[in-house]
């Protein structure tokens, strides 16, 4: 029908601003939706064992051919000890993500194992993929994560705890017993990556103009602290059979020039 008044076409001319707008306000909902619950998707099969030598890119790994899936590809054995210990930080993290654990493509789930000599310490790090349940085997532990209003939720954790790191806030473990400390860690990821506080920002080529106006830093103090943590994303180790005294000792004189070297 055409429209005879002014009045009518007005309506009709609402209507039709009206419409994509409800379509566009639809949209962003679903993303903000999608957003809010992003998590590794729902596997659609039984298991899909990740096919390493797959040159295929989707999300997550390519299914490895059931008919050649063997008992063992559910089996990953790295976990038995820990990696090698940072020297500096005197803690070893050893991941058993999908990478090294092709078994647990497209399951939502990883595990890690966290080994901390005395005063060893797992830096402050988020995962953007993945909430972390930790269980300390040996403690006593000290944890903690920062919410988004920068509080801090700290805990000593014993023997026996648990305690939970919301997805992608920050969190850490620190050591402060005189003997050596064991947590085991289940995230809710196959692959929850990993940022650390420091190297996410010194150990990156963010100009250091950025650096020196976003931490209020001398030019001198930021070319040192870049030099520090790219050195640290090398990864220097230690053996984990070293004595705590010697490392200890070593680690003090470590400390002291780096922040000498710092400050
Ligand atoms: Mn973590």
């Amino acid at each position: 029908m055409a429209c005879t008044t002014g009045a009518r076409s007005t309506q009709r001319y609402y209507s039709a601003l009206i419409l994509p707008k409800f379509l566009l306000v639809a949209v962003v909902a679903i993303i903000g939706i999608t957003m809010v619950m992003a998590a590794d998707p729902d596997p659609l099969q039984g298991f899909c064992v990740g096919d390493l030598t797959s040159n295929i890119t989707v999300n997550g790994l390519v299914c490895k051919n059931p008919a050649k899936v063997t008992p063992s590809d559910f089996i990953y054995t790295g976990l038995e000890k820990p990696l090698a210990f940072s020297k500096f930080y005197r803690n070893s993290v050893n991941t058993a993500f999908v990478m090294a654990f092709p078994g647990i493509n497209t399951q939502g789930i990883s595990m890690a194992r966290l080994d901390y000599l005395p005063q060893g310490l797992n830096v402050p790090h988020w995962h953007p993929r993945a909430s972390e349940v930790l269980f300390v085997v040996n403690g006593p532990l000290e944890v903690g994560f920062v919410d988004e209003n920068n509080f801090l939720w700290a805990n000593t954790l014993q023997t026996g705890d648990i305690t939970i790191f919301p997805r992608g806030l920050v969190h850490f473990q620190y050591n402060n017993g005189s003997t050596n400390a064991l947590a085991i860690a289940a995230l809710s990821s196959q692959n929850p990556g990993r940022q650390n506080s420091g190297n996410s920002v010194f150990g990156t080529d963010i100009p250091n103009i950025i650096l020196e106006k976003t931490f209020n830093l001398s030019p001198e103090v930021v070319v040192k602290l870049k030099k520090f943590f790219k050195s640290q994303a090398q990864g220097k180790r230690i053996n984990e059979e070293a004595t705590s005294e010697d490392q200890s000792k070593n680690l003090n004189r470590l400390f002291l020039s780096l922040l000498t070297e710092a400050l």
